[in-house]
């Protein structure tokens, strides 16, 4: 969740030649944060979009489909990334309104720093100023005396984001694909079964028999990208297990507790983050440290004791009242990480009309909303954007 990649390297408006007209028969693949925010956007192009999915939107086995997601701006000196985030977050607040349902909780973001300084925070402050607001300074004793709860143990000090918190994830999802449908797109829960032979592809298989036929196909299957397409560029997303779990306070804390911001281990140090409201499901915390390979069919999605025992032991230092709380859920997602953290947008380079869409690597679900209508921009020929995402820099 804390990619401090560079900037993008490659830009592409060479390699994306498509330009869709509106009318033009779309099929967007995976209605996950990715694809149902491009499929919405395509359609608001003019396009005639089909949405498929396997298991549904915000499904238990995709990146999308757990309770929360963070949403926040700080990405140290990439100023691409910051932007982005400001133009999701007002999608979001739209969204919210169109709907009709609270998806976005503004909580704050607490950056716990170690050191005095930190570039993944530091580096952002000059963009925040930009867009108005200014980040609130907290030492160690400021910090106690507003956070009585925080354990401050090896804390040089914090950074209190004023703008950001969290999204309600699998319901955004869902809600994502509501209005797409709402609007006039149709959605078809079912697998796609591509099997290209020709550079340009015509239709695509269902597993429930149908076959669709389309000017282009756009490809965003999370964590699933990588086997769909084993050769360049889907064999560039590797997917990996993560784990989330999430606490009971005791009851009457309640408030207490959730009250508190998101909060964030800014320099890796550590490789917590956490949710405390996290929408009554208990005190989330995240473990950001790239887990074990995963399958994100068949592998099963019960939690490591050694995670939580590391889990267990963090909490002793820095939450020491929930050292003992009991364990009410956890869950095991699937990251689909790029090699470098950059969400990967590209034609691929095999087939004229295929593009793919992913590399979310732990950080993608906010973005989803103003990463769609980039998307959507750069298919219909508005261009203009810096499109393609994966640069050749390896982060890990
Ligand atoms: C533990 C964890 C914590 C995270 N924390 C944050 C966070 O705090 N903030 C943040 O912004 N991001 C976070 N992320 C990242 C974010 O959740 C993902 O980047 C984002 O959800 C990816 O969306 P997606 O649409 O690319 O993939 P997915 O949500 O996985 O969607 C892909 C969809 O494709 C479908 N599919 C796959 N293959 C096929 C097929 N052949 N036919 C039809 N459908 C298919 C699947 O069913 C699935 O619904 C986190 C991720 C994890 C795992």
């Amino acid at each position: 969740m804390l990619n401090t990649f560079a900037p993008p390297m490659v830009s592409a408006e060479t390699r994306f030649s498509t330009q869709l007209q509106p009318g033009s028969k779309v099929v967007v693949i995976g209605a996950g944060a990715f694809g149902g925010w491009a499929a919405l956007w395509l359609q608001r192009k003019g396009c005639k979009v089909t949405l498929v999915d396997a298991w549904g939107p915000g499904n238990s086995r995709c990146s999308s489909g757990d309770e929360t997601r963070v949403i926040r701006s700080t990405y140290g000196a990439n100023r691409l990334y910051f932007a982005m985030n400001e133009r999701a977050y007002a999608l979001w607040q739209e969204h919210e309104e169109q709907v009709g349902k609270k998806l976005l909780f503004n909580t704050g973001v607490l950056w716990l720093c170690h050191e005095a300084h930190t570039a993944l925070v530091d580096d952002s402050l000059p963009f925040a100023r930009e867009y108005g607001r200014e980040f609130e300074y907290l030492s160690p004793s400021r910090l106690r005396e507003r956070y009585p709860m925080l354990g401050t143990e090896g804390l040089d000090h914090a950074w209190l984001d004023p703008k950001g918190g969290y999204l309600l994830a699998r319901e955004a999802t869902r809600s994502v694909c509501d209005l797409f449908v709402r609007e006039g797109g149709e959605y078809i829960c079912a697998q796609a079964l591509p099997d290209f032979r020709k550079e340009h592809v015509e239709s695509l298989r269902l597993s429930n028999g149908q076959t669709l036929t389309a000017s282009l196909f756009l490809f965003a299957c999370g964590a699933w990208l990588g086997r769909l397409f084993p050769t360049h560029p889907g064999s560039l997303i590797t997917c990996t297990r993560q784990e989330v779990f999430y606490f009971g306070v005791p009851a009457r804390q309640t408030a207490k507790w959730e009250d508190l911001p998101v909060w964030i281990d800014a320099d890796g140090r550590d490789f917590y983050y956490g949710i405390p409201a996290n929408s009554g499901r208990g005190f989330k915390v995240g473990v950001d440290i790239r887990g074990p390979a995963f399958d994100p069919d068949c592998d099963n999605r019960l939690y490591d004791a050694n995670v939580l025992t590391g889990v267990r032991n963090f909490l002793a230092r820095r939450f020491p009242e929930l050292q003992n709380a009991p364990l009410l859920e956890s869950r095991v997602c699937p990251y689909e990480n790029s090699p470098d953290g950059n969400f990967l947008f590209d034609r691929h380079p095999g087939y004229h009309n295929v593009y793919l869409l992913g590399g979310g690597s732990g950080h993608g679900f906010k973005h989803g909303p103003a990463l769609g209508e980039l998307v959507a921009r750069a298919l219909t020929g508005e261009g203009g954007v810096p499109v393609c995402f994966l640069s050749q820099n390896r982060r890990n």
